[in-house]
C-alpha cells in the first residue's frame, strides 16, 4: 500500500515537473495561467491532467485540436514515479523516501532543462539544495555540501584560469553541494569522479564541434547510481585502499 503511494506521488511528481520544465525557462509562472493545450491554448478540464491515464485516454491527443501532445508528458510521468519507486525501495522510510524522491526528481528536471537550454533556474536547484540538509544529520549534511561547494568552486576557477575560459556553471557548484549533503565526502568523491568518467564517454560517442555538454545530467546520474550502490562501491573502495 504504502509502496502503491510513494510510486503515485512520484508521478504526480513528474506532472509537475513537466510543467516546471516547460514554464521556468521561459519566466513563466507555474500556476498561472492554468494548464492548456500549446497548439490550440485551449485550457484543459480536470480529467485532461490525470498524469499518465490522461495521454492513454486522449491516446496521446489534445482532446480539443487533436493535436499529438508531445510523449515527453507521459515519459517524464513515468520517470517520477519510477524514481519514487526505487528510492523507496531502498529506503523504505516513507519521509525518507519522499524526501529523496523530491531531491532527485528535481535534478532529472535540472538535467532535462541544463540539455535543452544550457543554464538552469535557482528556483530548482536551491530547493533540491535545501531539501538535501535532511536526509541525514542537518549539521554533517550542511558541513558536506559546504566542503563541495568550496572545493567545486576552487576547482571551477582553476580550470578556469588554466583553460582562459569560464568552465562550469555556478548550478554545478549547487550541484556539488547536494553530492556531498547526500553522500559524504567518500561516497561523494567517487560520485564526481563517475559523473565524469560517464561524460567523458559521452563526449566521445556524440563528438560533436563546438557543441558543449552539459555537466549537470552526468552529476546527477553519478549521483544517483551511487546513492543506489552506496555498499558496493564502499566495499570496492575498500578493496582497492586495503
Ligand atoms: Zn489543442
Amino acid at each position: 500500500m504504502e509502496l502503491f503511494l510513494v510510486t503515485l506521488i512520484g508521478l504526480c511528481f513528474g506532472s509537475f515537473l513537466n510543467v516546471a520544465i516547460l514554464r521556468i525557462p521561459k519566466g513563466e509562472s507555474i500556476n498561472f495561467p492554468s494548464s492548456h493545450c500549446p497548439t490550440c491554448k485551449h485550457p484543459l478540464k480536470w480529467y485532461h491532467n490525470i498524469p499518465l491515464f490522461s495521454w492513454l485516454f486522449l491516446r496521446g491527443k489534445c482532446a480539443f485540436c487533436h493535436t499529438s501532445i508531445s510523449l515527453q508528458y507521459p515519459l517524464i510521468e513515468l520517470l517520477g514515479a519510477l524514481i519514487f519507486l526505487i528510492i523507496f525501495i531502498k529506503t523504505p522510510l516513507v519521509n525518507e523516501a519522499l524526501l529523496l524522491g523530491a531531491i532527485f526528481a528535481l535534478l532529472l528536471a535540472l538535467s532535462l532543462i541544463d540539455l535543452r537550454y544550457k543554464a538552469v533556474p535557482d528556483t530548482l536547484s536551491l530547493p533540491a539544495l535545501f531539501l538535501s540538509f535532511f536526509v541525514g544529520s542537518p549539521l554533517v549534511s550542511f558541513q558536506n555540501a559546504l566542503l563541495f561547494m568550496g572545493g567545486f568552486t576552487l576547482l571551477r576557477f582553476s580550470i578556469s584560469s588554466i583553460m582562459k575560459k569560464e568552465v562550469m556553471g555556478e548550478a554545478d557548484i549547487i550541484i556539488a553541494g547536494i553530492i556531498g549533503a547526500l553522500l559524504g565526502i567518500k561516497l561523494g568523491c567517487s560520485s564526481i569522479y563517475l559523473s565524469a568518467i560517464i561524460a567523458l564517454i559521452a563526449f566521445v560517442i556524440v563528438r560533436k564541434k563546438g557543441y558543449e555538454l552539459p555537466f549537470i545530467p552526468f552529476l546527477s546520474l553519478g549521483l544517483f547510481i551511487t546513492w543506489l550502490f552506496d555498499t558496493e562501491i564502499l566495499s570496492i573502495l575498500g578493496m582497492i585502499y586495503a
